[in-house]
């Protein structure tokens, strides 16, 4: 069992998806979860096994707004008393090909997906340095490795997080403050939901393990990062993917 019990995360795009599926994985690990995003009914209706001492609240929050954020990482700290891992989880897309992208496509998906994180942990270290503890885990894609047609925007926002783990990783490792990033491939969600079966099937047929990922796939990476026996790792990109990319 991973060192991780009696800790307190904050999870941004905690009501669906990926995000959910961290938040479910944390509390049933004994992890006192702070859930952000902007409906946050289907956050506080997560089932929390009665057995674990885990548990969760809701944060309504636009992490894409600097003041917004401020005020939600101040309410979590009056509630928890302290952050010991910040998931930077939520994110957007808005596909189209360069040619005909508009300056607010590219705007909303920056601004929520890079600004967002930005500005979730610079809130978030405060404390994390005070504490000399934290665990920054940021959710990437390996779009942001490979490039991806008809997501210029989506990919250099993603790419773009994996440059800020890395600085911030320099930045904080002194204070026992790691920062990394889980780039995961193509995973079962509302975001991949919409995509046509012929677009899924191209897709599937480039993953070596023959199967999308699921929710609980990048879950259990993001425990592994999160705990205190990955302590020692700080400043990588980590693919799940079932083998797309292989660098
Ligand atoms: P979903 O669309 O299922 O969930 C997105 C979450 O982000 C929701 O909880 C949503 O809640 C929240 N969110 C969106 N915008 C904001 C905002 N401005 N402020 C606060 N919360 C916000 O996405 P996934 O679970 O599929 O994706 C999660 C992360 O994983 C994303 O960063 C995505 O880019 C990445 N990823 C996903 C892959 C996939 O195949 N699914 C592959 C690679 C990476 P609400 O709308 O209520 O605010």
């Amino acid at each position: 069992m991973f060192g991780i019990k009696d800790k307190t995360a904050l999870i941004t795009g905690a009501s669906r998806g990926i995000g959910k599926s961290i938040a479910e994985l944390f509390c049933q690990r004994g992890i006192k979860v702070a859930g952000i995003s902007r409906d946050i009914t289907p956050i506080n209706e997560i089932q929390i096994p009665s057995s674990t001492s885990g548990s969760i609240k809701g944060y309504s929050c636009d992490i894409a707004d600097w003041e917004n954020v401020k005020e939600m990482v101040l309410k979590v700290l009056e509630d928890f008393e302290r952050i010991d891992i910040l998931i930077n989880n939520a994110g957007i897309t808005k596909d189209t090909l360069l040619a005909r992208m508009t300056e607010e496509q590219w705007d909303d998906v920056l601004i929520v997906n890079l600004k967002g994180a930005f500005n979730c942990t610079r809130h978030v270290i405060r404390p994390m340095l005070k504490q000399k503890f934290g665990r920054i885990i940021n959710i990437g894609s390996v779009v942001g490795i490979m490039g991806n047609t008809g997501q210029a925007n989506y990919v250099a926002s993603k790419a773009g997080l994996m440059g800020l783990t890395k600085s911030s990783a320099q930045e904080l490792a002194k204070r026992n403050i790691t920062v990394n990033c889980i780039a995961p491939g193509f995973i079962t969600t509302s975001m991949t939901e919409n995509l046509s079966e012929d677009i899924k099937s191209q897709m599937k047929k480039t993953i070596p393990m023959g199967r999308f990922g699921t929710p609980k796939d990048v879950a259990a990476l993001a425990l592994f990062l999160a705990s205190d026996e990955s302590g020692y790792i700080t400043g990588q990109t980590i693919t799940v993917d079932g083998g797309m990319v292989m660098k």
